[in-house]
């Protein structure tokens, strides 16, 4: 698993050529640097991300699904640690999961209590994600911004509700 920025740059602090590049052409975010560096100093290289996905004040890194917990720490240390240093909210998501594991990992700590098909007119169906009525104040941002964020991961139709009892 490696970073978007190669260890030499990592190590000395200062981009070479090759990264400047890709900072400059917006293959990279200022975000994946900071982020990168970070996890360089306390992954011992051994913590990697694919890329990030900034939403409103929100800060998804996407990386390997058996990465997740890695990056998240024991007891989310290193996603607050993250936290402090982009002055954002960190979310952390495997590439490739399905819309369960997505949603999951984007609302928490509040919890999903259940995901069905809702069948539109015309064939435009989404997926309805219900949330726990309870963790609704536990949410990590907006509706609307979650929402968008699973759609953008998972390329599916979605509405985000809380459940009433
Ligand atoms: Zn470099």
């Amino acid at each position: 698993m490696v970073l978007p920025v190669c260890d030499v740059c990592l190590k000395s602090g200062i981009l070479c050529q090759g990264c400047e590049n890709k900072l400059e052409s917006g293959e990279i975010s200022q975000i994946d640097l900071d982020i990168a560096k970070v996890l360089f100093k306390i992954g011992d290289g051994k913590i990697g991300f694919k890329k990030t996905i900034e939403v409103g004040d929100i800060v998804i890194i996407v990386t390997d699904q058996d990465q997740v917990g890695k990056l998240i720490g024991k007891n989310g240390k290193i996603v607050r640690e993250l936290s402090r240093t982009v002055g954002k909210k960190i979310r952390v998501v495997g590439q490739d999961s399905d819309l369960k594991s997505v949603s999951k990992d984007i609302l928490s700590p509040a919890r999903v209590s259940g995901i069905n098909v809702v069948y539109g007119k015309d064939g435009d169906d989404k997926y309805k994600i219900r949330i726990v009525q309870e963790d609704s104040r536990r949410l990590p941002g907006r509706l609307d911004v979650l929402n968008e964020i699973i759609e953008l991961l998972t390329g599916e139709k979605t509405v985000l509700v809380v459940d009433r009892n």
